[in-house]
């Protein structure tokens, strides 16, 4: 296979798949869901998406504070807002 696909950025997933639109394609994640850019071929979504992997795993390297919360039920972050009270 000439292309290959980097694991997920964002939750290390290798549960990739091919996301056909009308025109155009992009790379998603089964695992949290996410999407890479959409491309006019399946090679340049290959290739944006392994762009963001790289990129992305270079920042949390940078950044050994911030970490992924692994195994979350719903796969996704949770942002909780809490009331600011005074
Ligand atoms: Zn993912």
């Amino acid at each position: 296979m000439a292309l290959q696909i980097e694991p997920c950025p964002f939750c290390g997933s290798q549960h990739l798949h091919m996301v056909v639109h009308k025109m155009n394609y992009s790379i998603a994640c089964q695992s949290c869901r996410c999407r890479g850019p959409q491309k006019p071929n399946q090679e340049q979504a290959v290739m944006h998406w392994n762009e963001t992997s790289r990129l992305h795993s270079a920042c949390l390297k940078q950044m050994p504070t911030t970490t992924a919360t692994p195994g979350h039920p719903m796969g996704q972050p949770s942002i909780k807002l809490k009331p600011d009270y005074r």
